[in-house]
């Protein structure tokens, strides 16, 4: 299947209320652009590098979301045009990206990664950690960012009941925040699991191989 086709097919899938955010990662710019033909907006990458060679390339109503860990040191690199930034994983880069975003003028919105797979690679705050941030969060301290949320990433196993436990850990600890404060954004679901998430109560799906076809890494 083209790439447009793989696009309608995903696009069907999910509900008119979640978002889609194509994650074009290792992709070149001309299959990125082939989606944004498609009327696709939202793109996802995980690395400030690739990102910023992409940029220029690409239209520039693009909203761009990062969704790879983030160095304190590139901050500045995407402060001036990046949409949102899925994966803060501690309060020393909310900060840093509060900072940048001061300089450039600017609104920053970010979710909070926090960590539900059991893989002990995968990047995110523990659960305590998450709530720490948002009790200690001072809307005053933060005047150019806007926390939307929460992101996580399920274990990669083939285990449905535990991707579907781990999904509701999010949607519980999602309940939980929003009562601390109005919260609109649950990025949870990739190819493989996004019908899963969406059941489990996602409202924003990062979907990258089903669309663009299989990466090279
Ligand atoms: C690569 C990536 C995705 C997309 O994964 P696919 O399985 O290709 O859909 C989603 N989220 C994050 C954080 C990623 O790094």
């Amino acid at each position: 299947m083209s790439i447009q086709e793989n696009y309608h097919k995903i696009k069907a899938q999910i509900p008119a209320n979640v978002e889609l955010v194509a994650v074009s990662k290792f992709h070149p710019v001309e299959k990125i652009q082939e989606v944004y033909d498609c009327g696709q907006k939202v793109f996802g990458e995980n690395k400030v590098q690739e990102l910023l060679t992409k940029v220029n390339e690409l239209p520039a109503d693009i909203q761009w979301h990062l969704i790879g860990h983030l160095q304190t040191n590139k901050v500045k690199y995407i402060a001036p045009f990046i949409d949102t930034i899925q994966s803060v994983d501690s309060e020393k880069i909310l900060l840093e990206i509060n900072k940048e975003a001061v300089k450039n003028n600017r609104k920053i919105k970010v979710l909070l990664q926090v960590k539900i797979a059991e893989e002990e690679t995968k990047y995110g705050l523990e659960i305590a950690e998450a709530k720490e941030i948002f009790s200690n969060y001072l809307e005053h301290q933060y005047p150019n960012i806007e926390i939307l949320g929460l992101m996580g990433m399920a274990t990669f196993t083939d285990n449905k009941n535990q991707v579907k436990s781990e999904f509701l850990v999010l949607k519980s600890l999602f309940d939980e925040l929003s009562t601390f404060r109005k919260l609109e954004t649950l990025s949870m679901g990739m190819s493989d699991d996004f019908a899963l998430a969406i059941e489990c109560g996602s409202t924003s799906v990062r979907i990258g191989s089903a669309i663009f076809g299989v990466r090279n890494y």
